[in-house]
């Protein structure tokens, strides 16, 4: 199927033409820039840039995909979860379109969005697998039995990976978003300069919890590490801070992933979202996979973080399985992914 993926859950606005699991065309607009200045994503300030841009993304992304209307066999959005205001500006778009073109409206579940990144690296991937969805806000163990059939295995209990990357980089003073700084300084650094606390989760009737994460007491960590080492008065050692905080984190989501597609008998790792992109979790998931003759998927670096064209992937594994959503769809801002077939047909609200 060829479909038109609209992406606006938070601050990119970015429209894709796929087709059958590749890449037409893909534009994605950051406001990163726009948002630097309070150090995170303001909702009213994202969903207006969205409205100034996304027509404008539209017209682009056909223009480069050489297709007409009459190419196009749906359209789609993401519709949940996200900032409301933002994914209200990307589904309303395609609603109109859907309208004025006569074409099926397919709502797009975000991370069924960075799931399916791995089919434009792999179109011959099918499930069941295991995927780790590591982004901005989540960082979850899936179990992907089917397109629209999941079952949540493991979770954050407090910071996403993303999140920690981030907050890690703010105290450090080195900007945002920091995942792709810290991973640029970390290639410079020590990555066993400082042992750091990998971060154990308890189940609250005593023992570890193998595929749950936290990552605030790593935080914590490096902000007393940083603490100790500014009162030496010496220049702080940010490259091997970063190292080793990145190896930290590569340990910890390695750990789990293996651990519990081991215990479930999948040989098949797809990993997903912005920290999909990082470096120190692709070299050491990849090598610890290979010893447990495991299979390792990344999306290919520019899909990692928000794209319209994994929406577009997903949106077209629903459409062959005859999914559509009525285009009374609503934007929601949270619904877990196990949730997901509540966006087509009868289920859909
Ligand atoms: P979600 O998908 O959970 O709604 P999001 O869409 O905001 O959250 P993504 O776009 O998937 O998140 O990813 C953004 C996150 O990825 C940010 O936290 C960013 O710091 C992190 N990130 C991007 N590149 C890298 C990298 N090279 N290393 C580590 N983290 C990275
Ligand atoms: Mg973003
Ligand atoms: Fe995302």
């Amino acid at each position: 199927a060829t479909v038109l993926a609209i992406e606006t859950s938070c601050d990119e606005t970015a429209v894709a033409i796929v087709k059958n699991r590749h890449v037409i065309s893909s534009i994605v607009s950051s406001q990163i820039a726009i948002h630097r200045q309070y150090g995170g994503v303001v909702p009213e300030v994202a969903s207006r840039q969205h409205v100034e841009i996304v027509n404008q993304a539209i017209a682009q992304s056909l223009t480069e995909s050489g297709l007409g209307w009459s190419d196009i066999d749906a359209i789609a959005a993401t519709c949940a979860p996200g900032l409301v205001g933002a994914l209200l500006v990307g589904l309303t778009a395609a609603k109109t379109l859907a309208l004025v073109h006569q074409k099926p409206l397919i709502g797009v579940h975000h991370l069924e969005g960075h799931i399916y990144a791995s089919y434009l690296t792999d179109p011959t991937l099918e499930p069941p697998f295991l995927c780790l969805l590591v982004s901005g806000g989540h960082t979850s163990l899936i179990y992907v039995k089917e397109c629209g059939v999941y079952e949540i295995l493991g979770q954050t209990r407090d910071d996403a990976a993303g999140e920690a990357f981030d907050k890690v980089a703010r105290l450090l003073n080195l900007g945002y978003p920091g995942g792709p700084i810290l991973d640029r300084l970390a290639t410079e650094g020590n990555p066993k300069a400082f042992p750091l606390p990998e971060g154990k989760v308890s189940k609250p009737e005593g023992g570890f919890h193998r595929y749950d994460s936290s990552f605030s007491g790593l935080k914590t960590a490096v902000l007393r590490l940083t603490q100790t080492l500014q009162q030496s008065g010496q220049p702080l050692p940010v490259n091997d801070i970063a190292a080793s905080f990145q190896a930290t984190v590569a340990k910890a989501l390695t750990r789990r992933a293996i651990a519990c597609a081991l215990d479930y008998g999948l040989n098949t790792i797809v990993v997903g979202g912005g920290v999909a992109a990082n470096s120190g979790l692709r070299q050491h998931l990849q090598d610890v996979a290979s010893q447990h003759n495991l299979r390792v998927l990344f999306p290919p670096m520019k899909f990692c973080t928000d794209n319209a064209a994994m929406i577009g992937c997903a949106a077209a594994e629903h459409f062959e399985k005859g999914h559509r959503s009525p285009l009374t769809l609503g934007a929601q801002s949270r619904l877990p992914v196990s949730d997901v077939m509540k966006l087509y047909g009868s289920n859909a609200n």
